[in-house]
């Protein structure tokens, strides 16, 4: 797939506190959570533990899809995104500075028409199915949990008093759970990977229309950069999108 990633600090933020990683058939997004930059630092520590220890499968030739073995490659993912958990929970335990400092992870690997998700926390994977997005994950978050009860209404959310409460994240307990999935890319599927500082703006629909405008993968990263920060960019934003065609990952 040909790939394209983008992020911006936003107009409200001091710092920009997501991260990302995209290539050789991999997206990356985190989105950190600490006072004085620890987000950051967070954030960084989830994105190089799981390159550091997903890349190489990540880039390994693809065997066809009767021998790849998907289920290996899920458990490697989980057990990536806890070693990652693990890195960020001593960091903040050694450095009073670093307390209870967090972050979010999502991550897809694209391998032989499949794409295994590894996720933490309320960043968002979308197929991109037929010029509509079709959200993947599922947000660990407070207002995630009232719609799901039926509490609250998908257009509540981003009113809500609770919005940014996370019921998930990576670094700040012992241990994790850590969603899986994986997911069958049809021949003209694409996935985008973002941050909520996008979903918090900009409706699905509205999203997908920008991805639709740009056949470019890198360019429709940075439209939906744009078209967040027009809103006032009030998060940091972040944004990574994969189409189908020659390039990178597949
Ligand atoms: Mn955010």
């Amino acid at each position: 797939m040909r790939m394209g990633g983008s992020s911006h600090v936003g107009q409200v933020r001091e710092i920009n506190e997501d991260a990302f990683w995209c290539g050789a058939g991999m997206l990356v997004v985190a989105d950190g959570m600490g006072g004085h930059a620890a987000g950051e630092v967070a954030s960084r520590l989830a994105l190089d533990t799981v390159v550091d220890l997903l890349g190489p499968l990540a880039t390994q030739p693809e065997k066809g899809a009767a021998k790849e073995d998907f289920e290996a490659l899920s458990r490697a993912i989980d057990e990536a995104v806890h070693a990652a958990n693990r890195e960020i929970f001593a960091h903040a335990q050694a450095d009073p500075t670093l307390k209870g400092m967090g972050t979010t992870l999502t991550l897809a690997l694209i391998r032989m028409g499949r794409v295994l998700l590894g996720h933490v926390g309320d960043s968002r994977a979308y197929l991109i199915h037929n010029g509509e997005l079709v959200q993947l994950t599922e947000d660990h978050s407070v207002v995630w949990e009232l719609v799901r009860s039926g509490g609250i209404s998908r257009a509540e959310i981003q009113e809500h008093p609770y919005r940014n409460l996370l019921t998930r994240a990576l670094g700040t307990a012992r241990g994790v759970d850590v969603d899986l999935q994986q997911v069958r890319l049809g021949a003209t599927d694409g996935l985008l990977l973002c941050t909520d500082g996008l979903t918090a703006v900009l409706a699905d629909g509205e999203i997908a229309r920008i991805i639709a405008r740009h056949p470019d993968p890198q360019e429709a990263a940075d439209s939906l950069i744009r078209a967040a920060n027009k809103r006032g960019g009030p998060d940091n934003i972040t944004a990574l999108v994969a189409v189908p065609g020659a390039g990178q990952g597949e």
